[in-house]
């Protein structure tokens, strides 16, 4: 998580510095930022922290939508229960609040293509993730079929 504690002064944030963590999950959980520009952070436990993705429109609760997912720094796991304001100037200055949270199932997780169920409150289903090509870290999400 280098990356993550590097963008951060963690005596100017309230939000956690966190560490690699041994537990294995299967929480995911999506962030409404209020940022200077809004936007929402999808983030899915794995591998002892948290991979996570900016939305900026969104995250699709229906069918047929396909949205921008850019994949951004891992985060720790903790973060999953970070709500509050971080402060102007700082990275990702704005207030952060929970969205959706639950667990989910991977169906298939390798370079460029993600398919979960997701178990939320307001995302439920099956989701595909798809990278890219050619455009690092951009990836579209969308409801893929199989879940009625
Ligand atoms: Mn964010």
């Amino acid at each position: 998580m280098e990356e993550y504690w590097a963008k951060r002064d963690f005596t100017r944030t309230p939000e956690p510095r966190g560490e690699v963590v041994s537990t294995v999950g299967d929480m995911f959980v999506v962030q409404e930022h209020h940022a200077s520009r809004l936007h929402w952070d999808l983030r899915l436990e794995r591998d002892g922290v948290l991979k996570s993705w900016v939305i900026p429109k969104g995250p699709p609760e229906e069918r047929g939508i396909r949205r921008l997912a850019v994949q951004t720094e891992d985060h720790p796991v903790e973060y999953a229960d970070f709500k509050g304001s971080i402060p102007e100037g700082e990275y990702g200055g704005g207030t952060i609040s929970l969205w959706d949270r639950g667990a989910y199932e991977t169906e298939k997780w390798r370079d460029g293509e993600i398919i979960v169920r997701l178990k939320g409150s307001k995302l439920v289903g099956r989701y595909c993730m798809i990278g890219l090509k050619g455009q690092a870290g951009d990836w579209l999400i969308f409801r893929c079929g199989k879940d009625g």
